[in-house]
């Protein structure tokens, strides 16, 4: 099967399998699991900041710093379709006791004018507006990536009024590449980032969490509470030095086969609007009388799973273990379907 149904579904490889069974462990709830510091070390580094914290997912990660950098009712400045408004379990409400103030973005991608009227005042009727959260590449977006100039200048409006900024970058990497950005640009801006090591960088499970000394003594603390604190996950972390050191560049090629799969589809005449695909994200409209459903249905009578995400619309997501053979194979299928 061609599975494009998400990058999550990336399974380990066996150079990254070598990397796990030669690890160096020790108990990580004490701090002594050697590879895990060294991950932590490697991606604080990376960023330019003091410091990062392994975590079993992104969820867990993103959902720690909104706990940091929060007051039981507060407010959570983010994007409507935000993974941390959304898909996160209510997270916010749930572990932070604050809640959303989600705006309608462009794709995903707010606005620092949008921040700015978002901000309560200092009013007792009102929330106190305490953190904005960024996400980059936004998934319901499309695997959109914010314009740099467009975040610093959310970054002076958060500086301005005292607000915290996190980022949600779970495919933050994707961003990196497709715009040829740097982490420590991201670092120098975010008072905290998580990116996901278990999505198109192909690690099984995995998110680091990066800050400041500070922030991450806390988030250490939350971790704990959440049942976040293992054992010998160096086994683990090893798969995330591995794919920080060897899968990063290589996601420009999952890139151009989100391209080349989105250039088949704009010929077909049952394919709607198409979002732009900046990166390894593809999401795009089946037109009525046909579905979404019959589409994906269709693409699986050849092996290839892909995902209805409404009844109008299609996500592809290209990643790790989709070859280049295998994007060939996808374009000869799309260029013969019917529904
Ligand atoms: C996948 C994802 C997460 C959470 O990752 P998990 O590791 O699956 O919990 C957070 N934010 C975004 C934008 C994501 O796509």
């Amino acid at each position: 099967m061609i599975d494009f149904r998400s990058d999550t579904f990336t399974k380990p490889t066996p150079a990254m399998i070598d990397a796990m069974m030669s690890a160096q462990v020790g108990d990580d709830v004490f701090g002594e699991d050697v590879t895990v510091n060294e991950l932590q070390e490697y991606a604080a580094t990376l960023f330019g900041k003091e410091a990062a914290l392994y975590c079993p997912s992104g969820t867990m990660s993103n959902q720690i710093a909104i706990k940091c950098h929060t007051q039981p009712g507060d407010e959570v400045i983010c994007e409507k379709n935000a993974h941390v408004y959304i898909y996160e379990g209510g997270g916010i409400a749930f572990n932070s006791s604050s809640q959303a103030r989600p705006i309608e973005g462009n794709n995903g991608r707010i606005t620092a004018e949008q921040v700015a009227e978002a901000i309560n005042p200092d009013d007792v009727h009102k929330a106190r507006t305490s953190l904005v959260c960024l996400e980059n590449t936004s998934n319901r977006g499309g695997g959109s990536c914010y314009d740099f100039e467009e975040i610093k200048k959310v970054r002076k409006v958060c500086t301005d009024h005292n607000l915290q900024l996190h980022l949600d970058g779970a495919r933050l990497f994707n961003a990196l590449v497709a715009k040829k950005e740097t982490p420590a640009q991201y670092g120098e801006v975010f008072d905290s980032i998580s990116v996901c090591l278990n999505k198109g960088l192909g690690c099984p499970i995995g998110s680091i969490l990066i800050g400041s000394k500070t922030f991450i003594n806390k988030a250490r603390r939350v971790r704990k509470v959440l049942g976040g604190g293992m054992r010998q996950a160096g086994y683990m972390a090893a798969t995330g030095l591995y794919a920080l050191k060897n899968n990063v560049s290589r996601l420009e090629l999952d890139h151009t086969h989100a391209k080349q799969i989105a250039n088949a589809l704009s010929s077909k005449s049952f394919v709607g609007n198409i979002m732009p695909v900046e990166t390894n994200i593809l999401i795009f409209e089946i037109k009525k009388p046909f579905t979404a459903k019959a589409f994906t249905d269709a693409l699986k009578q050849h092996q290839i799973a892909c995902i209805p995400i409404s009844e109008t619309h299609v996500r592809i997501v290209t990643h790790l273990d989709v070859s280049e053979a295998m994007v060939r194979q996808t374009l000869d299928v799309i260029n013969t379907i019917t529904l």
